[in-house]
């Protein structure tokens, strides 16, 4: 992501899908890169535990981080073209266990990840195991890290000089929860679906989730089936429509909490009061950069990392100091991250300015600014054109609003069954074009047959 074109040396803060892609990028322009990464392997959100943190709410800011917020029987919800690195299509592989679904399990996601790493022996760059815990300015513009060994002392910590520091810490696994008036005096267990892994401690229960994003619709399906009641409020139910979920018996949709109460009932604004066991809050996550030290020049205010150019560069810093993968609702910007020219430190803040200046004149609120819901296509193409790389690919977009509806249309389904075969073997024609692959050309044939 430099402007310049001498070697430099980079440190790049995480080996997820944003953090590999940053590293190959980086070293094809022929700088020299370190990954710091605190898992054993690659793969980020990817690796599932069982483990999860012990406090459930994930409040405590001592808690031990339990980084994964996946949970069992997670399957993606975009389809496996669409999630591919442009240069190293995710097509189905033959071997061993894989999962070939179009919208595979988690765990497929993970093998992806690994295969991306080694095909660019991007492992050689990562120091496994080895976990930031700051970064900071010096005096002579340049960053030192200071890292450790997971499990080692803190006199084993290293600070280690950098020209650059491309942060990739992933965004889901410090929770955000829901405001709810009296909670404190409601005697039943709340949880974050950050720690939610299987539906079998809600047996019996009468469970209120929260929120209606992926993992809400997801979770409150899967607990159904064990639970007594599922309750699921979202901003997104009006008073009107709150009802039963179609197909199921045990699911009612409502709108927001109104409060809890000391006797163990939750009321909703429409009037309904039930007697809840559990709260389970699907409220999504918050940026989190426990280990920078930017000297107040980045700041995190409510969920607005800021002041950013484009989402990635904080203007008085770049390009020494970058985000890779902040951004939200999009299909995926790692497919084109390159080299960028960057307009002057004063260009880029007044457009920064502009941006924040157009969001609160819509009325959208801070947190949703690295959410480009609408409109990432266009912001992907143009990062595009400005690393001079090719523009999102028409499948692509197609593909994407494709599934959307067929999300909307089949809930339940729309994993197994959809109608787009004819961007599947659109996107197929396309990886063969780039890459001859053994398992694309299978893909093709069986298309043909
Ligand atoms: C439940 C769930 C479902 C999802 N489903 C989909 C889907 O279907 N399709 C899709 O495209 N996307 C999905 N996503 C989004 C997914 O997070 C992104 O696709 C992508 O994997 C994010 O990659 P990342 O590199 O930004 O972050 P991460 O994958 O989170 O990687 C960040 C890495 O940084 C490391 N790290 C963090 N802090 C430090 C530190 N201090 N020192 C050293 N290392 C550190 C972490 O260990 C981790 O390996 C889902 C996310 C969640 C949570």
């Amino acid at each position: 992501m430099s402007t310049a074109v001498a070697a430099r040396d980079v440190a790049v803060i995480g080996a997820g899908a944003a953090g590999l892609a940053a590293a190959r990028q980086l070293r094809r322009e022929g700088h020299s890169v370190v990954v710091f990464e605190r898992e054993s392997l690659v793969g980020g959100t990817w690796i599932y535990t069982q483990n999860t943190e012990p406090d459930p709410l994930g409040i405590d800011p001592t808690r031990p981080v339990v980084h994964s917020s996946l949970y069992a029987s997670l399957r993606t919800n975009l389809p496996r073209e669409s999630m591919s690195f442009r240069e190293y299509p995710f097509v189905p592989k033959k071997s061993g266990q894989r999962d070939p679904r179009r919208f595979p399990g988690h765990k497929e996601v993970l093998e992806y990840l690994k295969d991306y790493a080694s095909e660019f022996g991007l492992g050689e760059l990562v120091r496994f195991e080895t976990e930031v815990n700051r970064v900071w300015r010096m005096g002579n513009g340049k960053w030192e890290v200071r890292s450790r060994k997971i499990g080692g002392k803190e006199e084993e910590e290293k600070d280690e000089g950098f020209d650059a520091v491309v942060v990739c810490n992933g965004h889901y696994s410090e929770p955000r929860i829901a405001l709810i008036p009296a909670v404190d005096g409601w005697p039943g267990k709340q949880i974050h679906s950050h720690n939610y892994r299987v539906p079998e401690p809600f047996r019996n229960q009468v469970v209120v989730v929260i929120g209606s994003a992926a993992s809400a619709v997801d979770i409150s399906r899967e607990i159904a089936s064990v639970a007594n009641q599922v309750h699921i409020a979202s901003r997104s139910t009006s008073a009107e429509e709150a009802a039963m979920l179609p197909g199921y018996d045990n699911v009612w949709l409502h709108p927001m909490i109104e409060r809890a109460h000391e006797d163990g009932t939750i009321s909703f604004t429409n009037g309904f009061k039930i007697a809840a066991d559990v709260i389970l809050h699907c409220t999504g996550y918050k940026h989190h950069f426990p280990f920078l030290d930017t000297k107040g020049i980045v700041t995190v205010d409510d969920n607005r990392v800021g002041p950013l150019y484009k989402h990635v560069f904080p203007p008085s810093l770049a390009p020494w100091l970058s985000f890779v993968g902040l951004p939200y609702k999009r299909v995926d910007s790692r497919h084109i991250i390159g080299r960028i020219l960057l307009p002057s430190q004063d260009e880029m803040m007044k457009d920064v300015e502009a941006f924040y200046s157009s969001l609160q004149k819509s009325g959208v609120p801070k947190r949703y600014t690295h959410n480009l819901s609408g409109y990432q296509f266009d912001y992907n193409d143009w990062l595009a054109e400005q690393c001079g790389c090719r523009k999102t690919e028409e499948w692509r977009r197609k593909m994407y609003s494709a599934t959307s509806l067929n999300r909307q249309v089949r809930p339940e389904t729309y994993r197994d069954e959809w109608e787009d075969q004819d961007l599947v073997l659109e996107a197929y024609q396309d990886f063969e074009k780039q890459i001859s692959c053994k398992d694309v050309s299978l893909k093709l044939q069986n298309f043909k047959i």
